[in-house]
């Protein structure tokens, strides 16, 4: 059972139904969003990460990254800002990571699995009426400057 995920993240929630047949999600104890640093002082590696608790071996938690940082060179300057992950960007970490449920290390088996639940998770993701990131980046560009009128 989900003890926490971060409100960020709440829309996925449906999307791990979907997949319980797949992979165990009622091990799934927590998801997080996490932002980069703002400093820009820390390499991104990854999109997400996968814990297993030392204790209780069976149980997981996934931190996902929801934003990224975006690099614009215009010389002499270096532009750099935060910008969201799309759905469809997310949706695609969340499979990574939950393929690890079932097979820890990257093997052809994981990423079979993970192939697997992305195309589950766009089955829903369209059906939802999503249109594509581009209109999701419109969608949010709007957002933004509404907020900050
Ligand atoms: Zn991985």
């Amino acid at each position: 059972m989900l003890e926490y995920i971060s409100e960020q993240l709440e829309w996925i929630r449906p999307y791990l139904v979907d997949v319980e047949h797949l992979v165990p999600v009622k091990n799934l104890r927590r998801i997080t969003a996490k932002k980069p640093r703002k400093d820009f002082t820390q390499n991104q590696l990854c999109h997400g990460i996968i814990t297993r608790y030392a204790r209780y071996k069976k149980y997981f938690k996934i931190t996902l990254y929801t934003y990224f940082i975006d690099v614009t060179k215009i010389h002499p300057e270096v532009h750099m800002r935060l910008r969201p992950y799309s759905k469809i960007d997310t949706l695609c970490f969340l499979a990574h990571e939950l393929s690890h449920m079932v097979h820890w290390d990257h093997t052809p088996q994981h990423k079979s699995l993970e192939a697997e639940l992305t195309h589950l998770f766009m089955i829903r993701l369209r059906a939802s009426g999503y249109v594509s990131e581009e209109e999701e980046g419109e969608q949010s560009w709007i957002q933004h400057c509404r907020q900050n009128k």
